[in-house]
């Protein structure tokens, strides 16, 4: 074991190492705030739907033989909350994944008929009108699995938040090709937009809302655009609708 020499520092340099340390430190304090954060935020939601399980669970053992609606009311709302916290602890375990565990495998496909069946299995689970325009179609390169649950974030949203049929737009721009998902909905108030990639950020308006979810859909789809090679920008105007705007690269080789 051999100790190692360190070269000798002048006091100008012994400040500056200082200075770095001090915000390398401040980071990791910043980091772990997040992180704390985060499990307290995570928790508090898990709890929310055990408190309203549990609570129908006992209805149902007092009064649930002897009435009807109170056996088919409990039943109702105990699948809602399961639903509900399934859904979130596969948000939270996807979030909780780092890239490398992802196991992206990026191929080449014709992108409008992946979006036209991506839109069909979403609309499977959702009666709603959704309409696509392809002005030409054009080969992506990414991984499919990854890109679908991308589109499915924004489709989802743009279900929750708006009531008019949803538009789904196919361009191309130079060595890009665009998916526009664009709704009139409720739209996102300007101060809010910057804050919508915060995990479990949402929208005063739409905490209100029933079918509002938990604030994890644009962080999760702000990691899954990285890991594949997309990005997305999202133009909002509160009232009027929202429309995201993925870039993905085209695959010119054919
Ligand atoms: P959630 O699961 O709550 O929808 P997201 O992370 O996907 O969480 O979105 C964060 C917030 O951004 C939402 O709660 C909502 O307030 C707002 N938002 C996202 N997409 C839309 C949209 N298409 N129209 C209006 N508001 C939206």
């Amino acid at each position: 074991y051999k100790r190692i020499k360190l070269p000798k520092k002048t006091n100008d340099e012994l400040y500056q190492m200082g200075e770095t340390f001090n915000h390398m430190i401040g980071q990791l304090e910043k980091n772990f705030e997040k992180q704390e954060q985060f499990v307290s935020n995570a928790s508090h939601e898990l709890k929310t739907p055990l408190t309203v399980i549990d609570a129908y669970a006992d209805m149902l053992k007092r009064r649930g033989h002897q009435s009807p609606e109170v056996f088919n009311e409990s039943v109702e709302a105990i699948q809602s909350e399961s639903h509900r916290m399934k859904s979130l602890i596969e948000q939270l375990l996807l979030l909780a994944k780092h890239e490398e565990q992802w196991n992206i495998k990026q191929t080449d496909f014709p992108l409008r008929p992946f979006v036209e069946e991506t839109i069909k299995t979403f609309q499977a689970g959702f009666q709603r009108d959704i309409q696509c325009i392809a002005e030409e179609d054009v080969t992506v390169k990414t991984d499919k699995e990854k890109f679908k649950q991308l589109l499915y974030i924004f489709l989802d949203n743009a279900r929750k938040y708006s009531n008019d049929s949803i538009i789904v737009r196919i361009g191309v721009n130079k060595n890009e090709a665009i998916v526009e998902i664009m709704d009139h909905g409720i739209g996102i108030p300007k101060d809010d937009l910057p804050k919508v990639f915060d995990r479990f950020y949402r929208v005063e308006q739409s905490r209100a809302r029933k079918s509002g979810g938990f604030g994890l859909g644009l962080p999760l789809a702000k990691d899954l655009a990285e890991a594949i090679g997309a990005d997305f920008a999202i133009d909002s105007e509160e009232g009027i609708g929202t429309t995201v705007k993925i870039r993905l690269m085209r695959d010119d080789s054919h």
